[in-house]
């Protein structure tokens, strides 16, 4: 087995809360198995551009309750040539980097793979994102956070809404994946859901909120994910408002405050035994995988097939129950 003295750790992509405290168990797990740390910045562009530094376990004092990451985070088109890659390969081989821990998103562990591949360097990637939207897992670092923060927006609106008997459409994160829009959906108590993985014509919808109405709702709230194929809430509401007049309608596009925040107890948790899987996963020779978490067992998943299964399939039996819940 390939001995391992120096783990390089880094975050990359989308940044996520709880990337902090999987930052700290790695810097952590390996100190306590004689290993040494470097911290890379920026992602892969920090490998490119040379900015690592050496981590001791003072460094990751006090920011497992921090947002965001302390090594902050990149997108790196450079990386994605071959000639990006060989430069990094070098700043990694000349720091005695013999190990690597990615935490990120999709993007980040095809940069992973790849690079493992042609370096032949173990790599071990940690499942960093709020969508939720990773093979190999049942829930990634940032995700419980993000969900917690859209219902804290949700009930503030609802109470405004109520006051005012407005119907009002919430936009949240979600390009392809609705799981932040279906559960925060339902946690918040949601009229309606429209996901990107459903096709909800207007006038269902409208349908749907007519029925609401009929009940004397004082207000009422949909949920859009930024994916849906009606093309946003600020779509929605003037479709809807076109042809539904009965409340007063606003829209609240949530953006970038669903990415921030302290992470949750649960993603703290979490991030802590990714991170600390992780490492003990590098120094038992396993190498190009992911940490994921089943029921609640800690597994790895190669690399190579996290990333060939795309579609993930949304949990219909949440779909069914968001729907009896708004009847
Ligand atoms: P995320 O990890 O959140 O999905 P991105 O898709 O932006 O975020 O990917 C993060 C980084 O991973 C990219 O900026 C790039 O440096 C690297 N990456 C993504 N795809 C590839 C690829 N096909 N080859 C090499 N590197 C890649």
């Amino acid at each position: 087995m390939r001995k391992i003295t120096r783990v390089g750790v880094f975050t990359s992509g989308g940044d996520a809360p709880g990337m902090n405290a999987a930052i700290r168990a790695v810097v952590r797990t390996a100190l306590h198995n004689d290993k040494k740390v470097t911290g890379i910045y920026h992602g892969y562009q920090g490998m490119i551009d040379n900015t690592m530094f050496d981590m001791e376990s003072k460094s990751v004092s006090s920011i497992i309750q921090k947002g965001g990451t302390v090594l902050k985070t990149a997108r790196c088109m450079e990386f994605k040539t071959a000639e990006g890659r060989a430069k990094a390969y070098e700043n990694v081989r000349a720091a005695g980097i013999d190990a690597l821990v990615a935490i990120g998103g999709d993007g980040t562990f095809t940069g992973a793979e790849i690079f493992s591949r042609e370096f032949d360097i173990p790599v071990m990637c940690i499942p960093g994102t709020i969508d939720n939207d990773l093979n190999g897992t049942d829930l990634t670092i940032g995700y419980d956070t993000a969900n917690n923060t859209v219902i804290e927006a949700i009930d503030k609106i609802r109470d405004t809404a109520a006051s005012h008997n407005r119907l009002f459409f919430i936009e949240v994160m979600g390009r392809d994946s609705g799981c932040i829009a279906l559960n925060a959906g339902i946690a918040g108590g949601a009229e309606a859901i429209l996901l990107p993985e459903k096709d909800t014509a207007i006038d269902e919808l409208i349908e749907m909120l007519a029925h609401a109405a009929d009940r004397n709702k004082s207000s009422m709230i949909v949920i859009v994910a930024e994916g849906d194929k009606n093309g946003g809430a600020n779509n929605v509401a003037k479709r809807v408002h076109e042809k539904f007049g009965y409340y007063d309608t606003k829209v609240s596009i949530l953006g970038h405050l669903q990415r921030g925040g302290a992470p949750s107890s649960a993603d703290r948790v979490l991030a802590t035994r990714m991170g600390y899987a992780a490492v003990n996963e590098l120094l038992k020779g396993n190498t190009r995988a992911t940490i994921g978490i089943r029921g609640s067992e800690m597994v790895t998943t190669p690399l190579e097939e996290a990333l060939s299964k795309k579609e993930l399939k949304l949990n219909e039996d949440l779909v069914e129950i968001a729907k009896i819940m708004a009847l």
